[in-house]
């Protein structure tokens, strides 16, 4: 089965409301790029990149992408280089890639993804296999509140909770007093059987400030501090004062930020993504790597939509320290009964099915590749403009 050309969407989703973190406060979700890779058997494979301008490494060490910058990239780049070849054979796919763009891992997730999905369509197995098989049923979603007001985010915790979240995340970082506040309020209105953890996405400005600030808030029981600032040297300054673990996320791209952050001792657990590598491929050599360290994780990302939060599903069964709750969306769709607020970002998706939730986790699919159909009327509904077709 080899590659013949793909078909890239940009699409722009209706949201449930603004979604805004320290580092994006303006750049809007749900602006995703969608490819559909063909081959010449007639099976095709879906990816998504959740690119965002503003979304990089710490020190400008990895840069902003852009829906744009990947249709870019795939269309003049990316799929000359791999047109083809079976996508089942993704080291060589990777390689590839590697050998005609560096960088650009969101572009290069895309492409991953849709290999995978084809790949597991043709063999007939869920992508979760092709990863080395299935350690749980799903992710344990952790609900996360936006750069809102405290108010509005005890309102939204306690609506979410009551849906089904264990745990909470909370956006932090631009104001210290309201991120101690924050995380009192919620306490006190949830009680302690929900989990609560924090991520300042690099948003303080000194070492001093984010511990005193995480020691506070670890009064009211918190269980992870995320980037509370840039860079691998200053979360580890921060790690030694503060009592709960550093979770790298902004400072966790490659296999090489890994080794970092352990050299370190910088942060003993990591968000793995699927597309801050540049797919499942590498996101698992990325998170083995870790687990040698002693290191566990989340799987975060961009909030995805159903193609990309299938992605980030198999990739969390499959890895043995994938541990941590995460930041995985429930699939809403118009007109289609569901939670309401617990993990939901959109108003709608491009796939045709809700991926099931129960009791707080959104399980994994078992047909074969990702397991989701897109809807394409949706696809091109969203995306305003037909797709840009490439045959090679
Ligand atoms: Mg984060």
């Amino acid at each position: 089965m080899l590659i013949t050309g793909c078909e890239v969407f940009l699409v722009a989703v209706p949201t449930r409301r603004e979604h805004t973190w320290a580092s994006k406060m303006i750049t809007p979700i749900g602006h995703h790029a969608i490819v559909r890779i063909d081959t010449d058997e007639g099976i095709s494979g879906w990816g998504e990149a959740p690119a965002i301008a503003t979304w990089g490494g710490a020190h400008m060490r990895q840069y902003g992408e852009t829906p744009v910058t990947v249709r870019h990239m795939i269309v003049d780049y990316l799929l000359p280089a791999i047109t083809g070849l079976d996508p089942a054979d993704i080291g060589v796919i990777h390689a590839r890639m590697d050998r005609v763009v560096k960088g650009n891992p969101y572009a290069k997730a895309a492409i991953d993804i849709a290999c995978h999905d084809s790949a597991g369509r043709a063999l007939g197995v869920p992508v979760w296999r092709l990863l080395g098989g299935k350690r749980r049923e799903g992710i344990e979603v952790a609900h996360s509140l936006g750069i809102m007001p405290v108010d509005a985010c005890v309102a939204e915790a306690e609506q979410a909770v009551a849906e089904g979240a264990r745990t909470i995340k909370c956006k932090t970082g631009l104001d210290p007093e309201r991120d101690v506040e924050l995380v009192r309020a919620l306490r006190a209105r949830l009680g302690d059987a929900v989990k609560i953890r924090v991520d300042g996405n690099e948003g303080y400005a000194t070492v001093r400030e984010a511990v005193d600030v995480t020691r506070r808030q670890e009064e009211y029981g918190i269980f992870l501090c995320e980037q509370p600032m840039a860079g691998a040297k200053a979360l580890a300054q921060v790690a030694r004062r503060i009592e709960t673990p550093v979770m790298a996320d902004e400072s966790a791209w490659t296999v090489h930020d890994i080794l970092e952050l352990d050299a370190l001792e910088a942060a003993s657990t990591f968000s793995c993504y699927v597309t801050k590598p540049g797919g499942l491929f590498r996101a698992r050599q990325q998170a083995e790597l870790a687990a040698s360290l002693g290191m566990t994780c989340d799987i975060g990302g961009s909030i995805e939509l159903g193609i990309g939060n299938a992605a980030n599903l198999h990739l969390g069964v499959a890895l043995e320290c994938a541990v941590l709750p995460s930041v995985c969306p429930v699939t809403r769709l118009a007109g289609v009964d569901g939670p309401e607020i617990c993990g939901v970002y959109y108003r709608d998706d491009i796939v045709t099915e809700r991926l099931p939730f129960r009791d707080g986790v959104v399980l994994c699919p078992d047909l074969p590749g990702l397991g989701v159909e897109v809807d394409e009327e949706k696809l091109r509904h969203y995306s305003g403009v037909p797709g840009t077709t490439m045959v090679a």
